[in-house]
Protein backbone atom coordinates (compact mmCIF):
# COMPACT_ATOMS: atom_id res chain seq x y z
CA UNK A 1 0.00 0.00 0.00
CA UNK A 2 1.32 3.17 -1.20
CA UNK A 3 0.75 6.25 1.47
CA UNK A 4 0.69 9.92 0.76
CA UNK A 5 2.80 10.68 3.51
CA UNK A 6 6.11 9.42 1.20
CA UNK A 7 5.18 12.44 -1.03
CA UNK A 8 4.67 15.27 1.73
CA UNK A 9 7.74 13.96 3.71
CA UNK A 10 9.96 14.66 0.45
CA UNK A 11 9.20 18.44 0.58
CA UNK A 12 12.11 19.96 1.93
CA UNK A 13 11.49 21.87 5.29
CA UNK A 14 8.02 20.00 5.59
CA UNK A 15 4.84 20.78 3.44
CA UNK A 16 2.56 23.47 4.51
CA UNK A 17 -1.25 23.35 6.02
CA UNK A 18 -1.95 24.73 2.41
CA UNK A 19 -0.02 22.69 -0.13
CA UNK A 20 -0.78 19.41 2.54
CA UNK A 21 -4.36 19.99 1.71
CA UNK A 22 -3.96 20.39 -2.25
CA UNK A 23 -1.33 17.40 -2.70
CA UNK A 24 -3.84 15.17 -0.42
CA UNK A 25 -7.08 16.39 -2.33
CA UNK A 26 -5.43 15.27 -5.33
CA UNK A 27 -4.36 12.39 -3.86
CA UNK A 28 -7.67 11.07 -2.93
CA UNK A 29 -8.83 12.13 -6.20
CA UNK A 30 -7.03 10.26 -8.08
CA UNK A 31 -7.02 7.32 -6.34
CA UNK A 32 -10.98 7.36 -7.00
CA UNK A 33 -10.92 7.78 -10.30
CA UNK A 34 -8.49 5.36 -11.22
CA UNK A 35 -10.84 2.96 -8.77
CA UNK A 36 -10.53 -0.46 -10.62
CA UNK A 37 -8.21 0.32 -12.95
CA UNK A 38 -5.28 -2.14 -13.19
CA UNK A 39 -1.70 -1.91 -14.58
CA UNK A 40 -0.26 -4.96 -16.42
CA UNK A 41 1.62 -5.96 -13.26
CA UNK A 42 -1.22 -6.27 -11.66
CA UNK A 43 -1.32 -3.75 -9.76
CA UNK A 44 -3.35 -0.60 -9.20
CA UNK A 45 -3.30 1.80 -11.60
CA UNK A 46 -3.42 4.44 -8.95
CA UNK A 47 0.20 3.47 -8.07
CA UNK A 48 1.91 4.32 -11.11
CA UNK A 49 0.43 8.25 -10.50
CA UNK A 50 1.74 8.52 -6.72
CA UNK A 51 5.34 7.15 -8.26
CA UNK A 52 5.43 9.99 -11.01
CA UNK A 53 4.43 12.24 -8.95
CA UNK A 54 6.97 11.04 -6.22
CA UNK A 55 9.61 11.34 -9.02
CA UNK A 56 8.40 14.78 -8.87
CA UNK A 57 8.53 15.75 -5.51
CA UNK A 58 12.51 14.36 -5.62
CA UNK A 59 13.13 16.54 -7.72
CA UNK A 60 11.77 19.38 -5.40
CA UNK A 61 9.37 20.43 -7.56
CA UNK A 62 6.66 22.66 -6.61
CA UNK A 63 2.78 21.75 -5.16
CA UNK A 64 1.26 22.19 -8.54
CA UNK A 65 3.28 20.32 -10.50
CA UNK A 66 3.11 17.47 -7.66
CA UNK A 67 -0.55 17.59 -7.50
CA UNK A 68 -0.26 17.44 -11.75
CA UNK A 69 1.95 14.21 -11.53
CA UNK A 70 -1.04 12.87 -9.69
CA UNK A 71 -3.62 14.11 -11.84
CA UNK A 72 -1.55 13.46 -14.95
CA UNK A 73 -3.63 10.66 -16.37
CA UNK A 74 -7.59 11.72 -15.19
CA UNK A 75 -7.93 13.33 -18.22
CA UNK A 76 -7.22 10.34 -20.58
CA UNK A 77 -8.25 7.63 -18.59
CA UNK A 78 -11.05 7.88 -16.77
CA UNK A 79 -14.21 10.03 -17.20
CA UNK A 80 -13.18 13.29 -15.61
CA UNK A 81 -13.97 16.53 -17.60
CA UNK A 82 -11.71 19.45 -18.08
CA UNK A 83 -14.70 21.47 -15.75
CA UNK A 84 -14.32 19.05 -13.12
CA UNK A 85 -10.32 19.31 -13.12
CA UNK A 86 -10.84 22.95 -13.30
CA UNK A 87 -13.70 23.27 -10.70
CA UNK A 88 -11.66 21.22 -8.10
CA UNK A 89 -7.94 22.21 -8.90
CA UNK A 90 -8.39 25.65 -10.53
CA UNK A 91 -7.33 26.70 -14.51
CA UNK A 92 -2.88 26.15 -14.00
CA UNK A 93 -3.38 22.77 -12.49
CA UNK A 94 -5.91 21.98 -15.37
CA UNK A 95 -3.09 23.53 -17.65
CA UNK A 96 -0.26 21.20 -16.66
CA UNK A 97 -2.78 18.20 -16.44
CA UNK A 98 -3.73 18.73 -20.26
CA UNK A 99 -0.44 19.45 -21.55
CA UNK A 100 0.97 16.35 -20.95
CA UNK A 101 -2.18 14.34 -21.47
CA UNK A 102 -1.64 16.24 -25.03
CA UNK A 103 2.29 15.09 -25.07
CA UNK A 104 1.24 11.59 -24.76
CA UNK A 105 -0.85 11.37 -28.34
CA UNK A 106 0.62 10.67 -30.95
CA UNK A 107 -0.06 9.06 -34.51
CA UNK A 108 2.88 9.07 -36.14
CA UNK A 109 5.12 5.69 -36.39
CA UNK A 110 8.54 5.05 -36.62
CA UNK A 111 11.33 7.92 -37.21
CA UNK A 112 8.41 10.48 -38.10
CA UNK A 113 6.85 9.62 -35.34
CA UNK A 114 10.40 10.74 -33.06
CA UNK A 115 9.93 14.06 -34.67
CA UNK A 116 6.45 14.54 -34.20
CA UNK A 117 6.88 14.00 -30.27
CA UNK A 118 10.43 16.03 -30.14
CA UNK A 119 8.04 18.94 -31.95
CA UNK A 120 5.34 18.88 -29.29
CA UNK A 121 8.00 18.98 -26.28
CA UNK A 122 9.26 22.02 -28.15
CA UNK A 123 6.35 23.82 -27.94
CA UNK A 124 4.98 22.52 -24.40
CA UNK A 125 8.23 23.11 -23.27
CA UNK A 126 7.80 26.93 -24.59
CA UNK A 127 4.51 27.34 -22.50
CA UNK A 128 5.10 25.86 -19.41
CA UNK A 129 8.46 23.76 -18.34
CA UNK A 130 6.63 21.90 -16.51
CA UNK A 131 4.38 19.30 -18.49
CA UNK A 132 7.72 18.37 -19.79
CA UNK A 133 8.76 17.60 -16.72
CA UNK A 134 5.98 16.02 -15.65
CA UNK A 135 6.41 13.98 -19.16
CA UNK A 136 9.55 12.73 -17.74
CA UNK A 137 8.47 11.36 -14.93
CA UNK A 138 5.84 9.38 -16.11
CA UNK A 139 8.00 7.97 -18.81
CA UNK A 140 10.78 7.02 -16.27
CA UNK A 141 7.92 5.45 -13.92
CA UNK A 142 7.20 3.02 -17.57
CA UNK A 143 10.03 2.45 -18.14
CA UNK A 144 10.99 1.12 -14.84
CA UNK A 145 7.60 -1.37 -15.32
CA UNK A 146 8.25 -2.18 -18.97
CA UNK A 147 9.00 -5.58 -18.13
CA UNK A 148 5.35 -6.40 -18.36
CA UNK A 149 4.94 -4.89 -21.40
CA UNK A 150 4.72 -6.56 -24.95
CA UNK A 151 8.17 -7.19 -26.67
CA UNK A 152 8.01 -5.02 -29.49
CA UNK A 153 6.34 -2.22 -27.28
CA UNK A 154 8.73 -2.18 -24.88
CA UNK A 155 11.70 -2.04 -27.40
CA UNK A 156 10.04 1.37 -29.14
CA UNK A 157 9.02 2.93 -26.10
CA UNK A 158 12.54 2.26 -24.89
CA UNK A 159 14.26 3.71 -27.96
CA UNK A 160 12.32 6.70 -28.10
CA UNK A 161 13.24 7.50 -24.56
CA UNK A 162 16.84 7.14 -25.63
CA UNK A 163 16.20 9.06 -28.77
CA UNK A 164 13.92 12.09 -27.54
CA UNK A 165 13.52 11.95 -23.23
CA UNK A 166 17.08 11.44 -22.46
CA UNK A 167 18.84 14.12 -24.80
CA UNK A 168 16.36 16.64 -24.13
CA UNK A 169 16.57 16.11 -20.08
CA UNK A 170 20.13 16.63 -20.72
CA UNK A 171 19.96 19.64 -22.97
CA UNK A 172 17.80 21.32 -19.82
CA UNK A 173 20.58 20.19 -17.65
CA UNK A 174 19.04 16.88 -15.73
CA UNK A 175 22.16 14.98 -15.67
CA UNK A 176 20.37 12.64 -13.34
CA UNK A 177 17.02 12.18 -14.84
CA UNK A 178 18.72 11.48 -18.25
CA UNK A 179 20.97 8.92 -16.96
CA UNK A 180 17.94 7.32 -15.12
CA UNK A 181 15.89 7.51 -18.47
CA UNK A 182 18.53 5.80 -20.36
CA UNK A 183 19.74 3.35 -17.50
CA UNK A 184 16.21 2.24 -17.87
CA UNK A 185 15.67 1.84 -20.94
CA UNK A 186 19.04 0.59 -22.19
CA UNK A 187 18.32 -3.07 -21.56
CA UNK A 188 15.23 -3.23 -23.50
CA UNK A 189 16.20 -1.20 -26.32
CA UNK A 190 19.72 -2.69 -26.92
CA UNK A 191 19.79 -6.09 -25.01
CA UNK A 192 22.68 -7.62 -26.14
CA UNK A 193 24.87 -4.29 -26.16
CA UNK A 194 23.62 -4.19 -22.29
CA UNK A 195 24.75 -7.73 -21.16
CA UNK A 196 28.02 -6.60 -22.56
CA UNK A 197 28.77 -3.44 -20.40
CA UNK A 198 27.50 -4.55 -17.64
CA UNK A 199 30.23 -7.25 -17.70
CA UNK A 200 32.92 -4.84 -18.46
CA UNK A 201 31.95 -3.25 -15.62
CA UNK A 202 31.62 -5.89 -13.46
CA UNK A 203 34.84 -6.93 -14.17
CA UNK A 204 36.79 -3.95 -13.87
CA UNK A 205 34.95 -2.94 -11.04
CA UNK A 206 38.01 -3.67 -8.36
CA UNK A 207 40.44 -2.48 -9.84
CA UNK A 208 39.00 1.13 -10.52
CA UNK A 209 37.44 1.00 -7.17
CA UNK A 210 41.41 -0.17 -5.73
CA UNK A 211 42.98 2.65 -8.02
CA UNK A 212 40.22 5.66 -6.42
CA UNK A 213 40.51 4.33 -3.02
CA UNK A 214 44.07 4.78 -3.05
CA UNK A 215 44.21 8.37 -4.18
CA UNK A 216 41.40 9.24 -2.15
CA UNK A 217 42.87 8.59 0.42
CA UNK A 218 45.97 10.39 -0.39
CA UNK A 219 43.89 13.58 -1.31
CA UNK A 220 42.21 13.95 1.68
CA UNK A 221 45.51 13.70 3.74
CA UNK A 222 46.67 16.92 1.51
CA UNK A 223 43.85 18.80 1.85
CA UNK A 224 43.63 18.94 5.39
CA UNK A 225 47.25 19.32 5.58
CA UNK A 226 46.12 22.50 2.80
CA UNK A 227 43.45 23.35 5.22
CA UNK A 228 41.05 22.96 1.98
CA UNK A 229 37.51 22.47 3.61
CA UNK A 230 35.66 19.99 1.58
CA UNK A 231 31.56 19.48 1.55
CA UNK A 232 31.80 15.77 0.27
CA UNK A 233 34.03 13.28 -1.83
CA UNK A 234 32.65 10.27 -3.14
CA UNK A 235 32.74 8.12 -6.48
CA UNK A 236 30.27 8.34 -9.74
CA UNK A 237 30.34 5.78 -11.88
CA UNK A 238 29.28 6.56 -15.30
CA UNK A 239 25.54 5.71 -15.97
CA UNK A 240 25.84 1.88 -18.71
CA UNK A 241 23.95 3.74 -21.58
CA UNK A 242 26.53 6.47 -21.68
CA UNK A 243 29.94 4.48 -20.97
CA UNK A 244 28.35 2.47 -24.30
CA UNK A 245 28.18 5.40 -26.51
CA UNK A 246 31.51 6.26 -25.76
CA UNK A 247 32.79 2.76 -25.94
CA UNK A 248 31.20 3.03 -29.36
CA UNK A 249 32.77 6.69 -30.14
CA UNK A 250 36.16 5.06 -29.42
CA UNK A 251 35.60 1.98 -30.90
CA UNK A 252 35.01 -0.18 -28.15
CA UNK A 253 38.63 0.20 -27.01
CA UNK A 254 37.99 0.21 -23.00
CA UNK A 255 41.91 1.72 -22.46
CA UNK A 256 40.76 5.17 -24.23
CA UNK A 257 38.01 5.56 -21.39
CA UNK A 258 39.37 7.07 -18.09
CA UNK A 259 36.24 7.97 -16.45
CA UNK A 260 34.49 4.77 -15.76
CA UNK A 261 34.60 5.71 -11.81
CA UNK A 262 35.54 8.95 -11.38
CA UNK A 263 36.17 10.83 -7.91
CA UNK A 264 34.30 13.91 -7.43
CA UNK A 265 35.38 16.73 -4.75
CA UNK A 266 33.18 19.16 -3.34
CA UNK A 267 33.84 22.18 -1.84
CA UNK A 268 32.27 25.59 -0.59
CA UNK A 269 33.61 28.14 -3.75
CA UNK A 270 34.96 28.40 -6.79
CA UNK A 271 38.53 29.47 -5.68
CA UNK A 272 38.38 26.22 -3.59
CA UNK A 273 38.04 24.82 -6.88
CA UNK A 274 41.13 25.91 -8.26
CA UNK A 275 42.95 25.96 -5.15
CA UNK A 276 41.93 21.52 -4.90
CA UNK A 277 43.34 21.18 -8.80
CA UNK A 278 46.20 23.19 -7.83
CA UNK A 279 46.64 20.78 -4.77
CA UNK A 280 46.05 17.37 -7.28
CA UNK A 281 48.48 18.49 -9.71
CA UNK A 282 51.41 18.78 -7.49
CA UNK A 283 50.70 15.34 -6.42
CA UNK A 284 50.31 13.58 -9.22
CA UNK A 285 50.68 14.28 -13.44
CA UNK A 286 48.07 15.47 -14.96
CA UNK A 287 47.64 13.77 -18.35
CA UNK A 288 47.93 16.58 -20.92
CA UNK A 289 45.04 17.71 -22.78
CA UNK A 290 42.34 16.28 -20.38
CA UNK A 291 42.11 19.31 -17.97
CA UNK A 292 38.83 20.49 -18.75
CA UNK A 293 37.85 23.60 -16.93
CA UNK A 294 33.87 24.15 -16.91
CA UNK A 295 33.47 26.59 -14.64
CA UNK A 296 35.20 29.04 -16.86
CA UNK A 297 33.54 27.90 -19.50
CA UNK A 298 30.31 25.96 -18.60
CA UNK A 299 28.72 23.30 -21.05
CA UNK A 300 25.65 24.85 -23.18
CA UNK A 301 23.22 23.18 -20.68
CA UNK A 302 24.66 25.37 -18.09
CA UNK A 303 27.35 22.22 -17.00
CA UNK A 304 30.36 23.35 -14.62
CA UNK A 305 32.87 21.26 -13.20
CA UNK A 306 36.71 21.15 -13.03
CA UNK A 307 37.97 17.50 -14.30
CA UNK A 308 41.38 16.41 -14.83
CA UNK A 309 42.64 12.72 -15.00
CA UNK A 310 45.38 12.04 -13.33
CA UNK A 311 48.04 9.14 -13.51
CA UNK A 312 48.05 7.56 -9.94
CA UNK A 313 51.01 6.17 -8.03
CA UNK A 314 50.32 2.75 -8.87
CA UNK A 315 50.26 2.67 -12.57
CA UNK A 316 46.42 3.74 -12.65
CA UNK A 317 44.57 6.44 -14.37
CA UNK A 318 41.96 8.33 -12.32
CA UNK A 319 39.33 11.13 -13.23
CA UNK A 320 38.79 14.00 -10.74
CA UNK A 321 36.08 16.39 -10.94
CA UNK A 322 35.66 19.36 -8.93
CA UNK A 323 33.01 20.87 -8.23
CA UNK A 324 30.95 23.60 -5.94
CA UNK A 325 27.94 22.56 -3.91
CA UNK A 326 26.18 24.58 -6.21
CA UNK A 327 27.50 23.26 -9.11
CA UNK A 328 26.33 19.76 -8.34
CA UNK A 329 23.07 20.69 -7.65
CA UNK A 330 22.49 22.61 -11.03
CA UNK A 331 24.21 19.43 -12.81
CA UNK A 332 22.11 16.82 -10.77
CA UNK A 333 18.37 19.04 -11.19
CA UNK A 334 19.49 21.32 -14.11
CA UNK A 335 16.21 23.37 -15.34
CA UNK A 336 14.16 21.33 -12.20
CA UNK A 337 16.39 23.20 -9.91
CA UNK A 338 15.15 26.48 -11.07
CA UNK A 339 11.56 25.50 -9.41
CA UNK A 340 12.75 23.62 -5.90
CA UNK A 341 11.63 25.26 -3.27
CA UNK A 342 15.00 26.88 -1.67
CA UNK A 343 15.52 28.16 -4.84
CA UNK A 344 12.13 30.59 -4.65
CA UNK A 345 13.65 32.67 -1.43
CA UNK A 346 17.01 33.14 -3.54
CA UNK A 347 17.03 36.49 -4.91
CA UNK A 348 17.62 37.21 -8.53
CA UNK A 349 18.16 33.89 -9.89
CA UNK A 350 17.17 33.52 -13.36
CA UNK A 351 17.18 30.69 -15.65
CA UNK A 352 16.62 33.43 -19.25
CA UNK A 353 19.57 31.63 -20.90
CA UNK A 354 17.64 28.08 -20.81
CA UNK A 355 14.28 29.84 -21.89
CA UNK A 356 16.15 31.15 -24.74
CA UNK A 357 17.41 28.12 -25.79
CA UNK A 358 13.57 26.94 -25.56
CA UNK A 359 12.30 29.96 -27.49
CA UNK A 360 14.44 29.45 -30.43
CA UNK A 361 13.48 25.19 -30.59
CA UNK A 362 9.76 26.54 -30.82
CA UNK A 363 10.47 28.28 -34.02
CA UNK A 364 12.33 25.84 -35.77
CA UNK A 365 11.44 26.01 -39.50
CA UNK A 366 9.87 22.09 -39.67
CA UNK A 367 8.23 20.71 -43.11
CA UNK A 368 6.27 17.96 -42.49
CA UNK A 369 7.44 16.36 -45.75
CA UNK A 370 11.02 16.08 -44.67
CA UNK A 371 10.99 15.11 -41.17
CA UNK A 372 14.66 13.22 -41.18
CA UNK A 373 15.74 16.85 -42.33
CA UNK A 374 14.27 18.02 -39.21
CA UNK A 375 15.67 15.66 -36.89
CA UNK A 376 19.00 15.75 -38.43
CA UNK A 377 18.83 19.71 -37.82
CA UNK A 378 18.28 19.05 -34.36
CA UNK A 379 20.75 16.93 -33.90
CA UNK A 380 23.60 18.82 -35.33
CA UNK A 381 22.65 21.94 -33.51
CA UNK A 382 20.90 21.29 -30.49
CA UNK A 383 21.90 17.94 -28.72
CA UNK A 384 25.96 17.68 -29.97
CA UNK A 385 28.42 18.30 -27.37
CA UNK A 386 29.62 22.19 -27.87
CA UNK A 387 32.50 24.24 -27.71
CA UNK A 388 33.13 28.52 -27.57
CA UNK A 389 35.33 29.88 -29.57
CA UNK A 390 35.76 33.92 -29.50
CA UNK A 391 36.30 36.16 -31.68
CA UNK A 392 39.39 38.58 -31.48
CA UNK A 393 36.78 41.06 -29.84
CA UNK A 394 36.37 38.41 -27.33
CA UNK A 395 33.03 37.86 -28.42
CA UNK A 396 31.71 34.47 -27.64
CA UNK A 397 30.67 32.15 -30.39
CA UNK A 398 28.82 28.74 -29.62
CA UNK A 399 29.33 25.57 -32.13
CA UNK A 400 29.18 21.96 -32.29
CA UNK A 401 31.90 20.02 -32.21
CA UNK A 402 33.82 19.47 -34.99
CA UNK A 403 33.08 22.69 -36.57
CA UNK A 404 35.37 24.70 -38.55
CA UNK A 405 36.46 28.48 -39.31
CA UNK A 406 34.20 28.08 -42.20
CA UNK A 407 31.41 27.64 -39.41
CA UNK A 408 32.83 30.20 -37.13
CA UNK A 409 32.33 32.40 -40.24
CA UNK A 410 28.51 32.29 -41.38
CA UNK A 411 28.34 32.40 -37.22
CA UNK A 412 29.32 35.82 -37.16
CA UNK A 413 27.98 36.97 -40.29
CA UNK A 414 26.61 35.36 -43.57
CA UNK A 415 28.41 37.72 -45.74
CA UNK A 416 31.70 36.75 -43.99
CA UNK A 417 31.11 33.41 -44.50
CA UNK A 418 30.58 33.88 -48.20
CA UNK A 419 34.32 35.42 -48.65
CA UNK A 420 36.54 33.75 -46.11
CA UNK A 421 39.80 33.66 -47.60
CA UNK A 422 41.82 32.46 -44.90
CA UNK A 423 42.05 31.84 -41.15
CA UNK A 424 44.11 32.31 -38.10
CA UNK A 425 43.32 30.61 -35.14
CA UNK A 426 45.33 31.81 -31.94
CA UNK A 427 47.19 33.77 -33.93
CA UNK A 428 48.69 31.28 -36.70
CA UNK A 429 47.74 30.65 -40.24
CA UNK A 430 45.54 27.52 -40.24
CA UNK A 431 43.50 25.39 -43.13
CA UNK A 432 40.13 26.88 -42.99
CA UNK A 433 38.82 23.05 -42.71
CA UNK A 434 40.47 22.36 -39.79
CA UNK A 435 38.77 21.68 -36.34
CA UNK A 436 38.34 23.85 -34.01
CA UNK A 437 38.88 23.62 -30.36
CA UNK A 438 37.31 24.63 -27.16
CA UNK A 439 38.38 27.61 -26.23
CA UNK A 440 40.74 28.81 -29.57
CA UNK A 441 40.66 32.59 -31.10
CA UNK A 442 39.36 32.97 -34.37
CA UNK A 443 40.15 35.47 -37.25
CA UNK A 444 39.15 35.38 -40.73
CA UNK A 445 40.25 36.79 -43.48
CA UNK A 446 38.19 37.79 -46.02
CA UNK A 447 38.36 38.80 -49.72
CA UNK A 448 35.67 39.97 -52.05
CA UNK A 449 36.68 37.49 -54.97
CA UNK A 450 36.73 34.46 -52.45
CA UNK A 451 33.59 32.38 -52.89
CA UNK A 452 32.39 28.83 -51.44
CA UNK A 453 33.06 25.66 -52.91
CA UNK A 454 31.03 22.41 -53.21
CA UNK A 455 34.21 20.78 -50.83
CA UNK A 456 33.30 22.86 -47.68
CA UNK A 457 29.99 20.93 -47.29
CA UNK A 458 31.99 18.47 -46.24
CA UNK A 459 33.98 20.41 -43.79
CA UNK A 460 30.99 22.38 -41.95
CA UNK A 461 28.82 20.77 -39.15
CA UNK A 462 26.52 23.92 -38.47
CA UNK A 463 23.02 24.25 -40.44
CA UNK A 464 23.79 27.84 -41.21
CA UNK A 465 27.36 27.29 -42.79
CA UNK A 466 25.49 24.47 -45.05
CA UNK A 467 22.22 26.59 -46.44
CA UNK A 468 24.53 29.12 -46.98
CA UNK A 469 27.23 27.38 -49.17
CA UNK A 470 23.89 25.79 -50.53
CA UNK A 471 22.12 28.93 -51.81
CA UNK A 472 25.37 30.13 -52.99
CA UNK A 473 26.51 27.16 -54.83
CA UNK A 474 22.52 26.72 -56.50
CA UNK A 475 22.39 30.40 -57.37
CA UNK A 476 25.86 29.82 -58.91
CA UNK A 477 25.35 27.34 -61.40
CA UNK A 478 21.77 28.73 -61.93
CA UNK A 479 24.01 31.68 -63.32
CA UNK A 480 26.39 29.92 -65.43
CA UNK A 481 24.03 27.38 -66.70
CA UNK A 482 21.98 31.05 -67.76
CA UNK A 483 24.86 32.22 -69.24
CA UNK A 484 25.84 29.45 -71.21
CA UNK A 485 22.55 29.28 -72.33
CA UNK A 486 22.80 32.96 -73.67
CA UNK A 487 25.66 32.39 -75.23
CA UNK A 488 24.29 29.34 -77.75
MN1 LIG B 1 0.97 8.05 -17.04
Amino acid sequence: MVSIKEILELIPGGATKKDEDLITKAYEFAEKAHQGQKRLNGKPYFDHVFETSKILAKLEMDTKTIVAGLLHDVLEDTGTTEEQLAKEFGEDILFLVKGVTKLGTLKYRGHERHVESLRKFFVAMAQDIRVVLIKFADRLHNLQTLQFLREDKRRRIAIESIEVYAPLANRLGMGKLKGQLEDAAFPYAYPKEYKQIEEIIEEKRGLYKKNLTEVREELEKELKKNKVKYTGIDYRVKHKYSLYKKLLKYNMDLEKIHDIMALRVMVDTVEECYRVLGIVHSIWNPLPGRIKDYIALPKPNGYQSIHTTIFSGSGGIVEIQIRTQEMHIEATYGVAAHFAYKEKHKKGHNNKSTLKWIEELKDLNYIPAEPEKFIEHLKMDFFNDRIFVFTPKGDVIDLPEGSTPIDFAYSVHSDLGDHIFAAKVNGKMVQIISELKNGDIVQIIDKQNSHPSSKWLENTKTNTAKKHIRVYLEKHSLLSRLKSFGQS
